[in-house]
């Protein structure tokens, strides 16, 4: 291997590389596929490879302004970054506070314009909902980068194994990923318990090597937020999703080069 080479290994080796390795993380089809179906499917993903200590907090909506307001305060007081997947809507009622949150390191995913369920929606409706966020987090946030992650609305089109692969075909088209999660808080769906502690215990769960976690923008998420962010940090390195593949990659492809493999 070359020691000496100042470039990054994810510069070093061909991009087909990393899509590959992304590539293995969605779960199997129910029937054989042919190569090129494959390749036509957005892929699917519920956490990284479990290698590193490393974890990913991710935080869904934002409806209630003062509640991003309140969780941008919490991540810049433990000096985190999350992931964080408004709707396209909500960021453009509220540019500056998505502003804030790009400026912050925090990374964003697209979560959708309406929020409606991609299944009931057509092929050019579905591409409609990813644009338009695109552009709006694009204006908020001043940056060209296009987000590389879609969370579709309250998981609706990923329930089941295997995804729907008509969405995962039109998802594609954009090169986006899935992402999904692998440990989450139940107080979208039980709410107002007001007890940070059972918010903490659902996620602490399921949090492993690897693992993206789901939290909202809600009540009872945030007030749990300090202290599953303790939780966390004391076992895990906290990075964004992105990060969390690009550093198992790295570290994959640096363990490759040292067995002389490429
Ligand atoms: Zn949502």
């Amino acid at each position: 291997m070359a020691s000496g080479d100042a470039r990054t290994l994810t510069e070093r080796l061909p991009r087909r590389h990393m899509l590959k390795f992304l590539g293995t993380v969605p779960f199997a089809s129910p029937a054989p596929l042919h190569a090129e179906q494959l390749q036509s499917l957005a892929p699917i993903i519920f956490h990284a490879p479990r290698i590193l200590p490393e974890v990913a907090v991710s935080i869904d909506d934002g409806w209630h302004p003062h509640l991003v307001e309140q969780a941008l305060d919490i991540l810049d007081a433990f000096d985190l970054k999350a992931t964080l997947f408004p709707t396209g809507a909500v960021v453009r009622q509220n540019p500056d506070l998505w502003r804030r949150a790009h400026a912050a390191g925090h990374e964003l995913g697209n979560h959708t314009f309406t929020h409606r369920p991609l299944p009931q929606l057509t092929d050019r409706e579905i591409l409609a909902e990813i644009d338009h966020t695109q552009a709006a987090v694009r204006d908020a946030t001043g940056s060209d980068t296009p987000m590389r992650l879609l969370r579709p609305p309250s998981m609706l089109g990923f329930t089941t194994w295997g995804g729907d692969w008509r969405i995962r075909q039109v998802v594609a088209e954009r090169q986006l990923r899935i992402t999904l999660w692998d440990s989450a808080s139940n107080a979208v769906i039980m709410p107002q318990r007001e007890d940070p502690k059972a918010v903490l215990a659902e996620v602490a769960q399921r949090a492993r090597r690897g693992s993206i976690v789901l939290l909202h923008f809600i009540r009872d998420d945030i007030q749990a937020l300090p202290l599953i962010l303790m939780y966390l940090r004391r076992r895990f390195r906290l990075v964004t999703i992105s990060q969390l593949f690009e550093n198992v990659y790295e570290y994959i492809v640096e363990e490759a080069l040292n067995e002389g493999v490429y």
